[in-house]
């Protein structure tokens, strides 16, 4: 199975991201549940290109157990991961490919899209 690269599982709740993600950076985040294998399933990726933290945020309450993330320096980097998570486990609830950062003319770096 690939793996993410992201650090996590951490339980998404408002304290479960406080005590994970203590820096409001670009980053880019998978959320999903913990299998009867120990794995962690990707149902949903995404990233914030400023603030990983509040965007987390927005997704509590959701009915995903756990997220994990990643900072990045810039919102470019973070957008790369999303569009690498995005394809690589495809995730289900993801109905359509990542958008890039607001102003730029960034292409996803797997698809070319
Ligand atoms: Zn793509």
């Amino acid at each position: 199975m690939a793996s993410t690269g992201l650090r996590g599982p951490f339980p998404l709740t408002r304290d479960g991201v406080d005590a994970a993600v203590t820096f409001a950076m670009p980053g880019t985040y998978a959320l999903g549940h913990i299998n009867q294998h120990d794995q962690f399933v990707v149902e949903y990726a995404g990233r914030a290109d400023d603030d990983v933290n509040a965007r987390l945020k927005d997704h509590v309450p959701e009915p995903y157990q756990k997220f994990k993330f990643e900072y990045y320096a810039s919102a470019k980097e973070a957008y790369f991961k999303e569009c690498r998570i995005y394809h690589d486990f495809r995730p289900r609830d993801n109905k359509i490919h990542p958008a890039a950062p607001k102003g730029s003319y960034l292409s996803c770096p797997v698809c070319g899209q």
